[in-house]
């Protein structure tokens, strides 16, 4: 009896954290669940992006470079991001088909995607897209959800671990550590494409750069070994989305 008490407790304690920590994902109107506040995860990203910035060669390339900061200035002139302070970093990875947006707007492209991204438009897909994660808040939402799994198998074992950190550390360690999830991609394709409508790149070249990085897949095998193919798996449903939403992103797009 007594038994049973406390499980209705820590259940009913339970449910008013999580509905405390519902959030709305903007424009997609998508419930999700945050434990995590902006303040605190734009803090990670700072710290984060600070650590990456030492470990990692950055890109001397003059006109790559200045291809990173005219896109992105126009996409962070469009992104729903509050208390952003935005940076762009091109990093000298020719091997690395890769990008990411830490919270905070902290912008890291690999320059190995650049020869997938071809011109601004299709750079414009790739920030859109990453910014669209950030945005969102994926990595928190990630965070949050391994935080209550963690806390509901203490709960259920009936032990407790130092376990947060490493949760804190996956969700955030380079970003890369654990994929988002089929849903979190779609919804940052989703919003990626109109944010670049409003940038004013065609929207329409979000399929262009999501064929060729197809054929780059199919070309070197889809090796789980390239960060960029494992955690950003493309399929056809990718693709179907985003031909839905051309003509919503084409009213919206305003030729600069
Ligand atoms: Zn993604």
């Amino acid at each position: 009896m007594h038994y049973r008490i406390s499980l209705m407790l820590v259940s009913a304690t339970l449910s008013a954290v999580l509905l405390a920590a519902c959030a709305t994902v903007p424009e997609t109107g998508r419930s999700q669940l945050q434990i995590v506040s902006p303040a605190q995860e734009t803090q990670l990203g700072f710290q984060e992006f600070e650590k990456l910035k030492k470990s990692t060669p950055i890109s001397k390339d003059a006109a790559a470079n200045a291809q990173l900061q005219r896109v992105g200035k126009r996409i962070a002139a469009v992104a729903p991001l509050p208390n952003a302070q935005w940076e762009f970093v091109l990093f000298d990875k020719p091997d690395t088909p890769n990008a990411f947006c830490l919270p905070g707007g902290k912008v890291g492209v690999f320059s190995g995607i650049l020869p997938i991204t071809k011109d601004d438009a299709g750079l414009a897909t790739v920030v859109g897209h990453e910014v669209a994660h950030a945005v969102a808040r994926h990595g928190a939402e990630r965070m949050s959800q391994g935080a209550v799994f963690q806390i509901l198998e203490e709960l259920a074992l009936g032990r407790s671990s130092p376990a947060t950190r490493q949760v804190v550390q996956q969700a955030y360690g380079l970003g890369f550590a654990l994929p988002h999830s089929r849903q979190q991609e779609l919804e940052a394709d989703h919003l990626g494409v109109l944010y670049m409508a409003r940038a004013g790149y065609p929207p329409r070249e979000a399929l262009g750069f999501w064929k060729r990085f197809a054929e780059y897949k199919d070309k070197h095998g889809g090796g789980k070994q390239i960060e960029f193919l494992s955690t950003h798996p493309l399929d056809e449903e990718r693709i179907r989305q985003i031909e839905g939403l051309i003509p919503q992103a084409e009213m919206e797009y305003r030729k600069p």
